[in-house]
């Protein structure tokens, strides 16, 4: 593993609309016969047929409210995080809030899919809330943000794995002089159990590992998490730091799977999600509508009722 090698790549890290782009590039195929990207590892690990339909029948679909919240708040931290490198201070709380706000604002105005949910509650109540969350995660991540100093921020960089038949394509949201943090911006907070397991950050470790001829000292989620009270509508907010670490065996095992994953899609094979998986829910899956694993008629009964 010591001897691999990392070549950079020079685009940097495209948000979801023009990650379709390149995506439906005409050097697409010439791309993806080269590399498999970390997130296709992780998207594959969560369900093979919503990697066929998204990256085989190329199905892109609107993005629901809860990516436009997790990319709008890794919008924040990349901001901050780009010219921190230089400046090494952070940026003041009411910037980050405001161009939290406007990234709401854009993603939603390009398009969204709302669940039933957040139909009936109306797009803009719905957008508003959203708003709402995202500030209030962007003004939590100005308080904390004063412990990361990022020497590489959203980077779009290649792992050569000499002996493997593809490279792999990641972006590490921030690495610092002594390892890796990832922003993790969610609805209720991550456990240790998430962050030890996280297929993502493994094969972050072992680029750092192939780039550094070392382990990180440090390897975490940064987990912020911000929500809205069903009952009494109450916005909380929490910082969530959480720390794990990899070792050799961790690397060999994300590499069998990755080998087996590619076995399996060489074949045509794309398992779909365990049934009951998380997934498999209106919010998390946009192939969930119309999906023939799915009997969607009775499951979105069953949470009507719920
Ligand atoms: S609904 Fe479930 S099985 Fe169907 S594509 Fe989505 S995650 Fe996969």
């Amino acid at each position: 593993m010591s001897d691999g090698k990392t070549d950079l790549i020079e685009k940097p890290m495209q948000p979801w609309e023009e990650e379709k782009k390149q995506e439906e590039s005409p050097l697409a195929d010439k791309v993806e016969k080269q590399y498999i990207s970390a997130s296709r590892i992780t998207t594959y690990g969560l369900c093979g047929e919503a990697y066929r339909r998204r990256y085989v029948e190329g199905e892109f679909r609107l993005p629901f409210t809860n990516l436009i919240k997790g990319t709008s708040f890794h919008d924040v931290a990349k901001l901050n995080n780009q010219q921190k490198i230089e400046s090494k201070v952070d940026l003041p709380s009411d910037v980050l809030t405001d161009f939290a706000a406007q990234r709401v604002e854009s993603r939603f105005s390009l398009g969204v899919e709302l669940t039933k949910d957040e139909k009936e509650k109306g797009s803009s109540a719905t957008k508003g809330q959203l708003i709402d969350i995202v500030t209030a995660g962007a003004k939590l991540y100005a308080e904390n943000a004063h412990d990361t100093q990022p020497v590489e921020v959203e980077r779009k960089q290649r792992l050569v794995l000499p002996e493997w038949e593809k490279d792999i394509v990641y972006i590490m949201d921030v690495e610092t002089a002594t390892g890796i943090k990832n922003f993790k911006f969610t609805g209720k907070k991550k456990s240790q159990n998430d962050v030890d397991v996280d297929t993502g950050l493994t094969a972050y470790c072992l680029a750092y590992f192939c780039k550094h001829g070392k382990m990180p000292e440090y390897v975490g989620f940064e987990n912020y998490v911000a929500y809205v009270t069903p009952k009494r509508q109450e916005l909380k907010t929490a910082y969530n730091a959480l720390r794990t670490t990899r070792a050799s065996m961790d690397f060999q095992n994300f590499i069998n799977r990755a080998t087996h994953m590619l076995k399996a899609i060489d074949s045509g094979i794309f398992m779909p999600a365990p049934v009951g998986a998380w997934k498999c829910s209106d919010k998390y899956c946009e192939y969930y509508k119309d999906c023939k694993y799915i009997n969607y008629e009775r499951q979105s009964a069953a949470e009507s009722e719920e």
